[in-house]
């Protein structure tokens, strides 16, 4: 197979049309077979659910060589029951898990052409979405859906090196208790456009979010969980329910206790105590883990020992170890490495 002609290193993270799109649809109370399509736009009626209501759940994963030719993607089995979780939570049809494996397979082989060279450092991003779409004006869940999966290569998330992020205690809200916020829909990310806007200006490059019922609690970023180390080296993340249980943040809390040896806790974070942590760090996809250098709280300064330069030690230890499973350098966990061919 020939790879496209494209200049992988120097790829940013924006979309870029790929050949093939996976489409199944709900109707009549079942899913279809499903096929791939070229076709990448979708035709709907003015009044579909999903713009009326915004009733759309997603996933996002990336496929990409291992050193030793093979494409490969990375634990999709829990992005596949993720899915299920977030689709049961907005009244949707989960599709079903091994037809959403199978889909995430097709389109990837199908694409093969997108998946970027070992040694790139560039990905092919998978996107899984599903949506209401048949006419919907009363409040009321959808009858029909869509469920698609596109793909766009993006490319090497530390490009020109690692930079630790600065970053603010929002003045916002990302989930409300007993809300939606563990799970992975774009209304959650909709009504943080506004934060992450307001954090860019102010000259931050994201935003720590706080348990909304107390503000006293760390919960995520917009998009990523937070893991933090200890001066004694424990490996730290905040436990709650209106966090999106990250696949990258389980992952690391894995090797962090499997593969380095080092004690984890899940546990409240008080937002009090991220001034005693040594490290910090972002944890999603995209990067599988951005240092944070600098939390600033109105004006008050957290500075982490780990510094602006580099990652720390054990947020340094963690990349390179979980980077290596994926890459096939470790011996990766039964079950974590899903060979498309
Ligand atoms: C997708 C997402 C993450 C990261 O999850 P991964 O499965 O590691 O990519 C974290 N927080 C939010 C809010 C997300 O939507």
């Amino acid at each position: 197979m020939e790879k496209k002609n494209i200049d992988w290193e120097n790829l940013g993270f924006a979309y870029l049309q790929t050949e093939k799109r996976y489409v199944s649809n709900f109707k009549d109370g079942k899913w279809d077979d499903g096929c791939l399509t070229e076709d990448a736009n979708i035709v709907m009626n003015e009044c579909a659910g999903v713009l009326q209501y915004a009733q759309t759940v997603f996933e996002g994963m990336k496929a990409y060589t291992t050193e030793d030719g093979h494409i490969v993607v990375f634990r999709p089995n829990l992005n596949a029951e993720r899915m299920t979780d977030s689709a049961k939570r907005l009244e949707m049809p989960p599709f079903p898990a091994e037809r959403f494996l199978d889909a995430v397979e097709q389109v990837v082989k199908a694409n093969a052409a997108y998946v970027p060279p070992f040694g790139s450092g560039a990905t092919l991003y998978i996107r899984p979405y599903m949506f209401g779409i048949n006419p919907v004006i009363g409040v009321k869940p959808a009858d029909e859906y869509q469920f698609r999966i596109f793909t766009t290569p993006v490319g090497p998330y530390f490009k020109g090196g690692v930079k630790p992020l600065t970053i603010c205690v929002s003045d916002f809200d990302r989930a409300a208790p007993r809300g939606t916020g563990h799970i992975k829909a774009g209304l959650n990310y909709a009504m943080s456009l506004h934060a992450i806007v307001t954090a860019h200006a102010n000259g931050f490059d994201e935003n720590m979010y706080l348990d909304s019922a107390t503000r006293t609690k760390v919960e995520e970023t917009g998009g990523a969980n937070f893991l933090f180390v200890t001066k004694d080296n424990k490996v730290v993340t905040p436990h709650s329910s209106t966090i999106l249980p990250s696949v990258t943040r389980r992952s690391l809390m894995y090797v962090a206790e499997h593969y380095l040896g080092l004690e984890v806790e899940e546990r409240d974070v008080y937002f009090d105590e991220v001034k005693d942590f040594a490290e910090c760090g972002l944890c999603g996809t995209a990067a599988v883990i951005s240092p944070v250098g600098k939390v600033v709280d109105h004006g008050r300064e957290i500075c982490f020992p780990s510094g602006m330069e580099k990652m720390g030690p054990i947020t340094q230890k963690l990349y390179d170890t979980l980077t290596g499973i994926q890459m096939g350098h470790i011996e990766a966990p039964e079950g974590w490495i899903k060979v498309i061919e």
